[in-house]
């Protein structure tokens, strides 16, 4: 009886750990959403790096995804702040930029990392 029940929770948690381990990796995935005109029009997996261009009726902005943290690297907005801002990872972090109504937002999923750093 008792190796009966061993046997039933090994299988148990041969089934489960895949599961926990796929839902652990999935809450710590950053994302940056964004936004031209409101509209949210990519959504950036901060996990991998590489570099992003949109266009709008307004102008340019280069986004760069850079080891969990993002910028705007390239506007040819007036005044540059989407530019100075620099690199933001936090979550509901933003860049924006308001000449061309561009905004991009950090949306971290894992709470507990945002208080560490
Ligand atoms: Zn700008």
């Amino acid at each position: 009886m008792k190796k009966h029940d061993f046997i039933l929770l090994a299988v148990i948690v041969i089934i489960l750990l895949p599961i926990a381990i796929l839902l652990l990796n999935s809450s710590k995935g950053a994302t940056a959403v964004v936004k031209s005109d409101g509209k949210v029009i990519d959504t950036l997996n901060l996990a991998i790096n590489g570099t992003y261009t949109y266009k709008n009726d307004n102008g340019y902005n280069i986004v760069e995804v850079n080891d969990g943290k993002v910028r705007v690297t390239e506007a040819d907005c007036p005044n540059q702040d989407c530019v100075n801002k620099g690199y933001i990872k936090r979550n509901n972090e933003s860049v924006i930029c308001l000449p061309h109504r561009f905004e991009v937002t950090v949306k971290s999923k894992d709470n507990e990392y945002d208080i560490i750093q």
